[in-house]
């Protein structure tokens, strides 16, 4: 119905999560309709973090380098980890101007039903990481659901096998129950962060 090159550029932005046919066709105009540098730059935004953008070794936040910028940030507290689903967890955190210790991102919850296992996140990967290391306190901020739940008491579970003199933490409750960390506002968050307690 469009010439194939508008109907590929609907196709593409339909695979997008959230945008149905009508809203990936209302795109595609408005992308035909701007400037020549904006559609560009949409473009080379796109190729630009699929070619610089990978995880980073050590908390598998995102980076442009083999260390993200948390991780070479000496000013930050090396002796507190704060353990999160996904990269998009860290940015809420940071906003709350509250955390100054470093990330651990898991890469996900575990959900024997979809099949997310203990060994398809970077649980082994904290353990190692936290092995002969300075930290004294992991800050548990996986999301508030049952899924981010059973994460929280497997790994303190781990954390309290291997590890006794290390305190774990939950965040406080007060954080909407069934949401993600990612929309939760910053106050919440900073709250939240601020009563964590012991688990
Ligand atoms: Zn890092």
């Amino acid at each position: 119905m469009y010439p194939a090159p508008v109907q590929r550029l609907v196709t593409e932005l339909g695979k997008l999560p959230g945008i149905g046919q009508r809203t990936a066709q209302r795109l595609a105009f408005h992308i035909l309709r701007s400037a020549d540098e904006d559609a560009n730059g949409l473009a080379d935004a796109i190729r630009e973090v699929k070619e610089r953008i990978t995880l980073c070794e050590q908390c598998f936040n995102l980076a442009d380098a083999p260390l993200c910028d948390i991780c070479r940030d000496e000013r930050r507290d090396a002796t507190v980890i704060c353990v999160v689903e996904e990269p998009g967890d860290v940015i809420p955190m940071e906003r709350t101007h509250e955390y100054r210790g470093r990330y651990h991102v898991l890469g996900g919850a575990l959900s024997p039903i979809d099949g997310v296992d203990p060994e398809d996140l970077k649980i082994a990967e904290l353990y190692r990481r936290i092995e002969g290391s300075e930290v004294s306190e992991v800050v548990l901020a996986t999301n508030p659901t049952t899924t981010g739940e059973a994460t929280a008491l497997h790994i303190a579970a781990g954390l309290r096998e291997r590890w006794q003199d290390i305190v774990v933490t939950r965040l406080a409750s007060g954080l909407p129950v069934g949401a993600d960390l990612e929309y939760a506002d910053e106050v919440t968050l900073g709250k939240a962060l601020a009563g964590r307690r012991a688990l």
